[in-house]
């Protein structure tokens, strides 16, 4: 493959099949601009998705890519390093994907401690199957559009994957493409399990109604001052019903 290392050398001629305003294409954009700035080789690249619309992913770029099977995004992508750990695995699906039909994987890679970047695009709904309630759906959503789906309370992933003890955390959001590329670079400069929790809009089964509902609550944390190997502080960040945006937690090598 070429070395052109251009955001725009990274995508392939397909044309994204997301809904106009759909927070996937800022997703796409931030990680072409993370792998150019990086200068990896496009043969050194491999995605791996489970099934959704943010598991489209990898059909776009023009790395390698595996749009694989509902929730199995983490296995497939620890196998492949395991066997081929001189390239860059990045694994990538939504909420649905990655905290219920997959939710057991994230354990297990965090216990292996699998050097992979796993970034979940966290929209807080089945989008491609029509708008049914995800494990991060909040209550009052469920109640006011009657959606199809359990109706228990949501979970905190970020609060899940510290508890389970990820060496890397950190949170971002599809407005913001610039912080995006930033923190996705520097996942995948950590050699370890790296855990992205990204808040991406539904626009077509969440509405506006998301955006207006992370707006609320999002901090950027570089603007506090917060120290990342600090492990205390991450604990109690990640347990926040608030959302900080940035690297949370990233232990320091020994
Ligand atoms: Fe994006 Fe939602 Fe449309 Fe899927 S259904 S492409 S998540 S806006």
């Amino acid at each position: 493959m070429s070395d052109n290392f251009s955001p725009e050398s990274y995508k392939t001629d397909s044309k994204p099949v997301w809904c106009a305003g759909c927070g996937d294409f800022a997703i796409y954009k931030s990680m072409t601009m993370a792998f150019s700035e990086l200068k990896i080789p496009k043969d050194n690249i491999v995605l791996v998705s489970g099934i959704g619309c943010s598991s489209r992913l990898p059909g776009y770029f023009s790395t390698y890519g595996f749009n694989s099977v509902h929730g199995r995004a983490l296995p497939i992508a620890s196998g492949l390093k395991f066997a081929r750990p001189d390239l860059t695995v990045m694994a990538v699906g939504g909420d649905g994907d990655g905290f219920s039909i997959g939710g057991g994987h994230i354990l297990h890679t965090i216990r292996r401690n699998t050097s992979i970047t796993y970034m979940v695009i966290d929209n807080n709904i089945y989008g491609l199957t029509k708008g049914q309630a995800s494990p991060t759906t909040p209550q009052k959503h469920k109640l006011e559009k009657a959606l199809a789906g359990p109706y228990d309370m949501p979970i905190n992933p970020m609060h899940i994957v510290f508890s389970y003890g990820a060496p890397f955390l950190a949170r971002v959001n599809s407005t913001n493409i610039k912080m995006m590329s930033e923190v996705i670079q520097e996942a995948l400069n950590y050699p370890g399990f790296a855990f992205i929790h990204c808040l991406a809009s539904c626009i077509t089964y969440m509405g506006g109604e998301f955006n207006q509902f992370i707006k609320k609550r999002a901090y950027n944390l570089d603007e506090k001052g917060h120290d990342p190997a600090d492990h205390k502080s991450a604990y109690e960040i990640a347990l926040n019903e608030q959302f900080a945006m940035g690297v949370i937690y990233k232990k320091p090598l020994d």
